[in-house]
């Protein structure tokens, strides 16, 4: 047998047998992959899925398990909010940034409330609650919350704000591994093979160049695993690889703590490279200061080392975390005053660094170290149209606006002062909305697919990102994948050994 790794797959040797056969052969067992499993077995296909691990689950089963969704789900109606496909679409257009997929977004859109009921056919259940506060989940089994920018400058003069975060009837962040538990026992009773503890190594690929299998490690040896129609590559993002991280998206790794499963290593990105794929949006991100909950942080300002404002502080987490990393090594506080000192006893996610205090600005200033007269002037201007209800500066919502009275304290934010910033990323194999991985001049390799962020889907932009983009993608994309390989046409398989 050939040595073979991800960058190099093996080739299919004469009269070779495997040591399994499937119709399709999943890799990883996450949210994408226990979808596109479900699928290809509901479209008929037998399935074996490989996880490296000891139980599925992957970065999902971490997840506080939101699924954006909208179009008017049975619980945005029932909680009073109207949606409709277009406002979807322009939000998600717009929080896609620059590398926007319009068609993927489209299907995404059409399909969300498809996407909702197969959903609930695997057993999830969504309770009819709307939790109203800015937070970076529901705290309790609540389902409904702004988990992105729908009501912020930018994009709530382009798409009516409508709440489209989901989560499925859990405690706080327990939604991701109650998806996983649901998916997987679906996945079961259609009579997917799950096989645990089975590390794919590389692609198999024929004679033509088409994908007819994977090699994986299990118990110390390499066993063969054909696919008789197709590959389904769903083993996450990279961001647990400092290699390919510094390679590819080197300021995602200021201080920030990297945020996925031990194997988050980039390993099915890299098998896709091997067979002649292609990879985009490597050195893009998801970045995430947690300033909020409590909300009423919302209403403080956010100033970097000159002590000037550079965002709407009403913003999601996601963007603020954004705009402060790309912005590193520049010092980043955010400024409290005497309205928020009762707050100090249920600090935000990751706590608090107070730097400095002061009774007036000034004294705040001068013990920042900030020129005489910038953060005393930047406040001076914020409470003055604070008094008038409005941020025309920034445009931050009016009822996050308030003007700040001393006394005063700067808690620092930026990375590397204790501030917390998780990160993970949204780059991978160059693909299909309908999962077919693509090579660099944009043809389908026969017989390989990819989900979730193994590939780049539906979230593409760390400034956009909204929770639940992710598993939202996962699950709806990964179906999609799944239902593309068991439909591929069989190809000539040696039978198992
Ligand atoms: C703390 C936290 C909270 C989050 N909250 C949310 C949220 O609320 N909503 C949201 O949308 N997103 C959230 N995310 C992001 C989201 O969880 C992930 O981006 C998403 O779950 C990825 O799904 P996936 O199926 O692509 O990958 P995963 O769920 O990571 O699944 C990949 C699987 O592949 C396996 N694997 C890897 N390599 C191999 C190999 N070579 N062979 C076999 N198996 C392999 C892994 O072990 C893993 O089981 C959160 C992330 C974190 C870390």
């Amino acid at each position: 047998m050939s040595q073979s790794s991800a960058a190099h797959p093996r080739r299919l040797q004469p009269g070779e047998r495997p040591d399994l056969v499937a119709d399709v052969v999943v890799v990883g067992c996450g949210a994408a992959g226990a979808s596109a499993a479900i699928a290809a077995a509901e479209a008929g296909a037998s399935v074996i899925v490989l996880e490296a691990a000891s139980a599925g689950g992957g970065t999902t089963a971490m997840a506080g398990g939101l699924i954006y969704m909208g179009c008017g789900t049975p619980v945005q109606t029932a909680c009073g909010f109207s949606d409709t496909p277009e406002d979807m679409y322009e939000y998600l257009i717009r929080a896609s940034g620059p590398n926007a997929d319009p068609e993927r977004v489209r299907l995404y859109v059409d399909g969300s409330l498809r996407h909702y009921d197969w959903l609930l056919a695997q057993g999830m259940v969504f309770k009819h609650e709307y939790y109203p506060k800015k937070n970076t989940n529901t705290p309790g089994d609540q389902c409904l919350i702004y988990t992105g920018n729908e009501a912020c400058t930018g994009f709530a003069e382009y798409a009516a704000p409508v709440p489209r975060g989901h989560k499925g009837q859990a405690m706080g962040e327990g939604g991701g591994s109650m998806l996983m538990e649901k998916l997987i026992a679906s996945a079961t009773a259609r009579g997917v093979r799950i096989l645990c503890d089975m590390r794919a190594r590389s692609a198999i690929l024929d004679d033509e160049g088409q994908v007819v299998g994977v090699v994986a490690r299990s118990e110390g040896r390499d066993i063969t695993v054909a696919a008789r129609r197709g590959v389904v590559l769903c083993a996450g993002g990279f961001i647990m690889n400092t290699d390919m991280v510094s390679r590819h998206a080197p300021w995602l790794q200021h201080h920030t703590t990297l945020n996925g499963n031990p194997n988050d290593d980039g390993s099915g990105i890299r098998i896709g490279l091997g067979a002649g794929g292609a990879s985009m949006n490597m050195n893009e991100g998801f970045v995430c200061l947690p300033f909020y909950p409590p909300a009423s942080f919302v209403e403080a300002i956010m100033v970097d080392s000159r002590g000037q404002r550079f965002i709407n502080e009403d913003c999601y987490h996601g963007r603020m975390g954004e705009a402060i990393l790309k912005r590193y090594p520049e010092r980043h506080f955010m400024i409290v005053d005497a309205g928020h000192m009762g707050d100090f006893n249920r600090p935000p996610l990751g706590g608090f660094n107070v730097t400095a205090t002061g009774d007036t600005v000034e004294e705040l200033e001068a013990e920042l170290g900030m020129a005489p007269d910038t953060l005393a002037h930047t406040i001076r201007v914020y409470n003055r149209h604070a008094r008038e209800g409005g941020d025309p500066l920034f445009r931050k919502h009016a009822d996050y606006v308030r003007p700040l009275e001393g006394p005063y304290a700067a808690c620092e934010v930026t990375p590397g002062s204790g501030a917390f910033f998780p990160v993970f990323t949204l780059g991978g194999l160059r693909a299909r909305a309908t999962g077919e991985v693509l090579d660099e001049e944009g043809n389908a390799i026969a017989g390989l697919f990819s989900a979730g962020r193994n590939s780049c889907g539906l979230p593409r932009s760390g400034a956009g990102y909204s929770s639940g983009m992710s598993i939202g993608d996962a699950t709806f994309f990964g179906r999609l994948a799944g239902q593309s390989a068991a439909q591929s046409p069989v190809r000539t398989m040696p039978a198992s050994a």
